[in-house]
């Protein structure tokens, strides 16, 4: 096993499935191991509290310009546990995939990151300009991790690991999630005539989204396709016999960088306003992350590319629907790329796993990255 394989497998060891999803653990475990790896190589750290008990860890090495700043990051949670077919921390290693959760998403990126950054601690190498990694918490749930670090910070790039198959990754969608009640008056079910009924209400609030749906696709980007709209939940109802007064629904709309929040709100209120006998409204969204777009003239997407033509590696710039916290650091100001080892399709997975020779690609990006920024 490598020196990375190995810091890998200890971090999959250390459960922190976000305290958000059941059985889930503060980061605090995981933000120590990390604090201890780096003091091992003489490099300065501190936490940042997110919330009580669960930190973000950062990592510091000065560089020439002690004026400029470049930034990597990684986040120690990780999705549930919850239907995975392997033993999710037990990790094993099999056909040069390494298995457990977390192993792609995105533990190994966040391996990758603490051995770049090592390796010039113990070579005695400066790079350009002073170099942050940071392992933050809470990404799979409300981004409050990334949120805390950008707090004041300023940087003239920063390097997202998530699994992007070690694209280069400059766009990503938003997200936007909310849910849509209808009423309805409630009645004995055998006289179905003196209620009016919220589900079949909503059967129609649904129809009207699914056909709005079908104009997203006029909407288009070059690197990310349309925009989506995905009706995840619905629950409505207390019992049979009862003609429901209420039902509600849940939606994940996914957002173009030229799309904005407020206005794609105020087409839903519009579509709901206009369907004709039905009570409906919206609540406040649970949850808003904006799009990412880094101009591909960029330093960082730039340099990015030249480190990834280097190796040997496809430099052309790519898009992912999903979201990551590099949408948080561009819009402090700082322009950011997705880049990490491993295939979004094993993110989550119930047999999640990474290919260990992408991990070693990512140490060594990250690596040249780190002493080629200036
Ligand atoms: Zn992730």
């Amino acid at each position: 096993m490598t020196p990375a394989i190995q810091t890998l497998s200890d971090l999959v060891r250390i459960n922190s499935v976000n305290p958000a999803f059941q059985n889930g653990r503060p980061e605090a475990e995981i933000a120590a191991y990390i604090g201890q790896f780096f003091s091992a190589c003489g490099i300065e750290t501190w936490e940042q509290e997110v919330f009580p008990g669960r930190p973000n860890l950062v990592a510091r090495l000065p560089g020439r310009n002690s004026s400029r700043r470049i930034v990597f990051e990684a986040h120690t949670d990780t999705a549930s546990v919850a239907g995975m077919s392997i033993p999710p921390f037990e990790p094993e290693i099999r056909g040069g995939l390494l298995y457990g959760r977390g192993a792609c998403d995105t533990k190994a990126g966040l391996a990758a990151m603490m051995h770049a950054l090592a390796s010039l601690a113990r070579e005695r190498l400066t790079p350009p300009c002073e170099v942050w990694a940071v392992a933050a918490a809470d990404e799979e749930y409300s981004f409050r991790g990334v949120l805390r670090l950008c707090q004041g910070l300023t940087a003239a790039a920063g390097v997202v690991s998530e699994p992007t198959s070690m694209r280069l990754v400059t766009a990503h969608k938003g997200c936007l999630r909310f849910r849509i009640h209808t009423r309805g008056v409630a009645a004995h079910s055998s006289k179905p005539q003196l209620g009016v009924n919220a589900i079949t209400a909503m059967a129609r609030v649904v129809l009207a989204i699914e056909k709005d749906s079908e104009e997203l696709a006029q909407l288009s980007h070059p690197l990310l396709d349309h925009p989506t709209c995905s009706i995840g939940t619905i629950r409505g109802g207390a019992q049979v016999n009862i003609v429901p007064d209420w039902c509600s629904i849940e939606i994940d709309r996914r957002l173009l960088p030229s799309e904005q929040i407020p206005q794609v709100l105020e087409q839903y209120d519009r579509l709901l306003g206009g369907i004709a006998g039905v009570e409906a409204h919206r609540d406040e969204p649970m949850l808003e992350s904006g799009p990412l777009q880094t101009r591909v003239d960029s330093a960082v997407a730039v340099v990015a590319a030249q480190v990834l033509s280097g190796m040997g590696l496809d430099p052309a710039p790519a898009g992912v629907p999903y979201g990551s916290d590099a949408s948080k650091l561009s819009q402090a100001g700082i322009p950011s790329i997705v880049l990490g080892p491993g295939s979004i399709d094993q993110a989550h997975a119930a047999a999640e796993y990474v290919e260990c020779g992408q991990v070693e690609q990512a140490v060594e990006f990250y690596r040249r990255f780190m002493l080629a920024f200036e």
